[in-house]
């Protein structure tokens, strides 16, 4: 594989039921042993108010970036795969759940099927996703203020 042929991701995790952090570092060990996976950076973790379905506990959020030689219905699958073992639920939709794990961006490419948008739809809107990502690349646009996100402390 040339390194040329990786492209560069971020995903943002997300849990509010159960041992929250413990999850969320269970998923990122599970990415980071993929062998498709190289180059994994974790974000500091944050605490955030509930989005969409509000009337529920408060969210552990994080974001980490990588580079992959999957393509990016690979990656979804992959990311679908790790939510599943780790008893996803999906009771309601924008409710809770032990994990949440969205692909915001894909290199450059830009997507929009029945399983797939990419860059992610909501990104901008939340800054539950922007505060960590702009520990792991460059982001000079505005983060909203609607919602409660505190920062808690580095990755474990
Ligand atoms: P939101 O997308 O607003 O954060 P959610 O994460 O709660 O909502 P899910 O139930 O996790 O929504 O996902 C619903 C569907 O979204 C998935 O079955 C998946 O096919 C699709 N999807 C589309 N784009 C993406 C993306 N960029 N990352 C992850 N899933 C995506
Ligand atoms: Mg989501
Ligand atoms: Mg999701």
């Amino acid at each position: 594989m040339n390194v040329r042929d990786k492209e560069f991701c971020i995903l943002s995790l997300g849990s509010n039921i159960g041992e929250r952090e413990k999850t969320i570092s269970e998923a990122v060990s599970i990415i980071e042993d993929n062998g498709h996976i190289s180059g994994l950076k974790r974000a500091g973790l944050y605490e955030t108010e509930p989005v969409g379905y509000e009337n529920q506990p408060m969210f552990i959020n994080t974001c980490v970036s990588f580079y992959t030689d999957y393509d990016p219905h690979e990656l979804l699958d992959f990311t679908q795969s790790v939510e599943n073992s780790l008893h996803r639920e999906r009771l309601v939709h924008w409710g809770p759940r032990t994990i949440d794990i969205d692909i915001i961006k894909f290199g450059e490419k830009v997507i929009s099927d029945e399983r797939l948008t990419v860059p992610h739809p909501r990104w901008k809107e939340r800054a539950f996703v922007l505060l960590p990502m702009s520990e792991l690349c460059d982001y000079e646009g505005e983060i909203p203020t609607d919602k409660m996100v505190r920062r808690i402390g580095p990755f474990i």
